[in-house]
């Protein structure tokens, strides 16, 4: 029995019509972020499993179940699940931190495949891409505030108007284990009632209970101490600064004290935009601070800055009619077989002049020609036959209205490009 394969559960092809609008936030991406002196940065697809497991963290639902890790020879590596930690990596190996030690901040973007083993949902793919930005050697808060307001811009760019910022401040080091104490001498008495993975996280990493998904859980957790309120001085002080400079941009945003983000790695300023269109998979995007990142990874302390947007929900959240159709500009309607020899040629020169041409691949009645002009959705149809070449004069007929002219192929060529 024949065998009919399937893209894997959590996977999907994109085809040509919505790749048109893939193509198009990618455009807009980089035209973005180089007016903010971003330049890209592709690093590989798989990495050793340790640079996950030592920067993401291990007690993180992305390290315990969800990395895709193989062992192959004596390796054991992993599809990347996020690209911070390997832009990072890339930084220390190709020493982009002396340039950072005299004061230039370096500032780098992604655009990729990422790969998790999730439960696949509307918006959740275990193939999903991101497009993503870091700036490494900026401890300032300005530039946690330019970055957002950077990727705020790229939103508007694309046509995504339904969107809210949220953000919060999970603090330093320090304010962590002061905060982790308070937090787990409110949990215990509330644990029994929470579900076994948060009875999992309040011992192995009691912050981690705000990943929880579960509602009974959530609302629970209202009521848990603000991270918020035990910021030290510092790091409060960053933190209004990056207010001021969001208020100062007109950018609105909210204060979400249960914000934490799902990554051990990140310190002070985090934020999420979201957009109610989503359902319940709402997060376009992410990031935050990490200015511990590098140095775990055994590099110098060099303080990061940076974002990850799924390009998935960018898509779905994109408005229609945004997207430039494929459309060839002219299709060759052969008539005869003098007709089809010389289409061959014609089509050639055709598309070395820039037009998107639909040309015949064998001799084809004129009916079956015409209809492949409209599913190509050509705006001119271009008769091709033995008194047109003795002519050197071509019917020209505009699909839309129906009109028809004859031009010679210079005439074409204007006329289409038009
Ligand atoms: P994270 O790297 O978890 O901070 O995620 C950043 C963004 O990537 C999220 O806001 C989503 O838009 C997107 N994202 C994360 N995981 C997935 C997934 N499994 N499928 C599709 N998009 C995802």
């Amino acid at each position: 029995m024949a065998v009919r394969y399937r893209a894997l559960r959590g996977t999907r092809d994109i085809l040509p019509d919505e790749a048109l609008r893939w193509q198009r936030l990618e455009a807009a991406t980089r035209a973005v972020f180089s007016r903010y002196g971003f330049g890209e940065i592709r690093t590989p697809v798989f990495e050793s499993t340790e640079l996950f497991t030592r920067s993401v963290g291990t007690s993180t639902d992305i390290v315990r179940k969800e990395m895709y890790t193989l062992t192959v020879g004596d390796e054991s590596i992993t599809l990347r699940p996020e690209a911070t930690a390997p832009v990072a990596r890339a930084v220390v190996e190709h020493a982009l931190h002396r340039g950072i030690a005299q004061g230039y901040p370096e500032r780098l973007f992604y655009i990729g495949p990422m790969f998790r083993h999730e439960r696949p949902q509307k918006g959740r793919q275990r193939q999903f891409h991101q497009i993503g930005a870091e700036v490494l050697g900026a401890p300032e808060a300005l530039a946690d505030a330019e970055t957002i307001e950077m990727v705020w811009t790229l939103l508007a760019e694309v046509g995504i108007e339904d969107r809210e910022l949220r953000l919060n401040s999970v603090g330093d080091e320090g304010t962590r284990t002061a905060y982790r104490a308070a937090l787990t001498s409110w949990l215990t008495p509330h644990l029994p009632a929470m579900c076994d993975d948060c009875k999992r996280r309040a011992v192995e990493n009691p912050l981690r209970v705000f990943d929880c998904k579960v509602e009974a859980d959530q609302r629970l957790l209202a009521g848990a101490p603000k991270l918020l309120d035990h910021l030290t001085g510092e790091a409060a002080a960053h933190f209004d600064e990056v207010r001021r400079h969001l208020d100062g941009y007109g950018i609105p945003y909210v204060i979400d004290p249960r914000l934490v983000r799902g990554l051990d790695y990140y310190v002070r300023t985090v934020f999420e935009i979201t957009s109610t269109g989503l359902g319940a998979q709402n997060a376009l995007l992410g990031g935050g601070r990490y200015d511990g990142l590098v140095g775990a990874l055994g590099g110098p302390a060099v303080p990061g800055f940076g974002f990850a947007a799924g390009m998935e929900r960018l898509v779905m959240t994109m408005p229609e009619g945004q997207a430039a159709e494929a459309r060839a500009d002219v299709s060759l309607v052969a008539l005869g077989a003098p007709g089809f020899q010389a289409s061959i040629a014609m089509a050639r020169r055709l598309r070395a002049q820039g037009l998107s041409v639909a040309s015949p691949l064998s001799e084809r009645p004129l009916g079956a020609q015409m209809k492949r002009a409209e599913k190509a959705g050509a705006r001119y149809a271009v008769f091709v036959g033995e008194s047109e070449l003795a002519r050197g004069l071509y019917g020209m007929k505009d699909l839309a209205t129906g009109e028809q002219v004859d031009r010679d192929e210079a005439g074409i060529v204007s006329e289409a490009s038009r």
